[in-house]
């Protein structure tokens, strides 16, 4: 007999009592006497009874509301929303890849050789020595790198370096990741043109810098000119120089971080190399390094035998511990290394082209002012003196997805926009157009925007303070 227990209730599984009479003496009963308290335990659930068509319109209308990369362009600066090729999904759903995490490396020598080419690619992308693949996002990527760099100080008798200097516009996971990882943050005004100042940064620099966080282009798009410089100035006062990798996908195959003089960085796999966005945890942020910090990384990683016929995990040396378990989310890294593997060297080159040119065309249609430029992968496009974010809920109306909003704060009303490699001229003219309807709409309109869309002005605070994350009946039902 088939015993769906879901669409159960517990009085009615009660009458399947006969069935569980039938266990054998070893079997534990878990359904008796509950040994949870009873304010933990759920009261019987009433579902509805559905049919098929019904369930399949019901979940349809629900990720109709939704928007999503499948449904059409997704500009938010920053954060790289581009499509996930299919290819990769039939990649990590290969039965043979299924393999359970604990098994002995001698019995899972497939999967330890593309954890061990995806540690090689990246490495290589980066202009880095080592990596690991471990964290679980890129700012579980940001912390695991600040922590190999404080370890590195430690073992240098350098531990009581106190400072990460982080840029005004960088990301807020920077200032988070300096501050969890221990140390006072120091921010870096940009100069006029919207790159780091080399006299603020001489300035900051001491005895105290750990490390000056940097992203390369930055978060306006610009590519740092002065890295070499800027490179010299942190190493000189004994700091170390780490790379936010969100913005890899506009060096890709043209510049490597390490070349730059970077020390240590994260890729944020989701925004590069085509994986699912993890949202904070399921994903993937590896981290690479130069030599002289590889034997802080977590362990395991993995690497060739000594013979050269296979692959093992390792421990390095004076590992700062796990950050994640075993190799780290092995489903989505298996679709990083696909990804690299079809593109290969041309095709990332090529995807950093695309994703730059995108940029710039759009850019170029937009009626709205850039202020800094020129510009690369992403642009701050400034809605004057509207507001941003009315001009983007305007811009729902129009059929698109509107760009990051008010950040990063360099800019006045920002609409940090990043079309990214995959969109077409056509999808870009679509974009363009619904940035200028919406920038020439009167007040009015704009305040009451949208008016297509399901929900209108969600309470964002509400939303993140007192998610409601499971279904509720609503009263009467
Ligand atoms: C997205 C992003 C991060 C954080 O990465 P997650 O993978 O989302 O945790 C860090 N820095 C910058 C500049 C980013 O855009």
């Amino acid at each position: 007999m088939i015993y769906d227990q879901a669409s159960y209730t517990r009085e009615e599984e009660a009458q399947h009592e006969p069935l569980l009479a039938e266990k054998d003496e070893t079997t534990v009963d878990v359904r008796e006497e509950s040994p949870l308290p009873e304010e933990l335990t759920r009261e019987a659930v009433t579902l509805p009874e559905l049919s098929e068509p019904e369930i399949a319109r019901h979940y349809t209308r629900l990720s109709q509301m939704n928007w999503a990369i499948d449904a059409g362009a997704y500009p938010l600066g920053s954060c790289t929303m581009k499509y996930n090729p299919k290819f990769t999904e039939d990649v990590a759903a290969n039965p043979d890849g299924a393999v359970h995490p604990d098994r002995s490396s001698r019995s899972v020598q497939g999967t330890l050789e593309v954890l061990y080419g995806l540690q090689e690619y990246l490495a290589e992308i980066g202009g880095m020595d080592a990596v690991t693949l471990q964290p679980p996002a890129g700012a579980a990527g940001e912390f695991t790198g600040i922590r190999v760099a404080k370890a590195y100080h430690e073992a240098n008798g350098e531990g009581n370096r106190s400072e990460v200097i982080v840029p005004a516009s960088a990301h807020g996971t920077n200032f988070a990741t300096a501050a969890l990882a221990g140390y006072d943050v120091v921010e870096l005004p940009s100069d006029e043109d919207g790159r780091v100042d080399l006299d603020a940064l001489e300035a900051a620099v001491s005895e105290d810098t750990a490390a000056l966080m940097l992203t390369n282009p930055n978060t306006v798009g610009l590519f740092e000119r002065d890295i070499t410089e800027i490179a010299e100035i942190v190493h000189d006062a004994g700091g170390l120089l780490y790379y936010d990798g969100a913005n890899l996908n506009a060096l890709l195959g043209r510049g490597r971080p390490g070349d730059m003089g970077f020390d240590v960085m994260h890729y944020n796999v989701h925004k590069t190399f085509a994986t699912p966005h993890g949202g904070g945890g399921p994903g993937a942020g590896p981290v690479g390094v130069v030599d002289e910090l590889a034997e802080f990384l977590p362990t395991p990683r993995v690497r060739e035998t000594e013979s050269g016929s296979g692959y093992e995990r390792f421990e390095p040396e004076h590992t700062i511990g796990k950050v994640q378990g075993f190799e780290g989310n092995w489903l989505v890294l298996i679709k990083a290394y696909a990804y690299i593997a079809r593109l290969g060297d041309e095709g990332l080159a090529d995807a950093a082209a695309k994703a730059v040119l995108n940029a710039n065309y759009l850019g170029e249609r937009l009626d709205l002012e850039i202020p800094y430029g020129p510009y690369h992968h992403e642009f701050a496009a400034t809605s004057g003196d509207r507001d941003a974010a009315d001009v983007a809920k305007r811009m729902l109306d129009y059929g698109v997805h509107p760009p990051t909003t008010k950040w990063p704060e360099m800019v006045h009303n920002a609409m940090l926009t990043e079309p990214t490699e995959i969109e077409n001229k056509s999808s870009l003219d679509d974009l363009a157009a619904a940035f200028n309807r919406a920038f020439a709409d009167d007040d009015e309109t704009l305040e009451n925007a949208p008016n297509r869309t399901t929900a209108a002005r969600i309470d964002q605070t509400s939303a993140a303070r007192n998610p409601r994350l499971s279904w509720q009946a609503l009263d009467g039902e």
